[in-house]
């Protein structure tokens, strides 16, 4: 296994870095790969979002307007940073 590739740990497949969602790891002050592969984390996100339809409708809101009263701007969604 070359450094360029992972193994997913949910569907347990090979795959090139490209197929992780990376996120920056500020303890070790680096970026970092998820576990598990887009697909995989695509799947998960589907399924929970599914099983609470209600909870990203009220947490964005919230957000929202917790960011807009402070700082003005519009937060992305933390999902699509990832
Ligand atoms: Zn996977």
């Amino acid at each position: 296994m070359t450094e360029l590739e992972k193994f997913c740990s949910q569907c347990l497949a090979r795959k090139p870095l490209s197929e992780f969602h990376s996120y920056f790891d500020k303890k070790r002050k680096k970026t970092r790969q998820r576990a598990a592969c887009r697909a995989c984390m695509n799947q998960r996100s589907a399924i929970w979002r599914a099983r609470n339809p209600s909870y990203h409708a009220e947490y964005n809101a919230r957000r929202l307007t917790e960011n807009v009263s402070t700082s003005g701007i519009v937060p992305a969604c933390p999902q699509s940073i990832d």
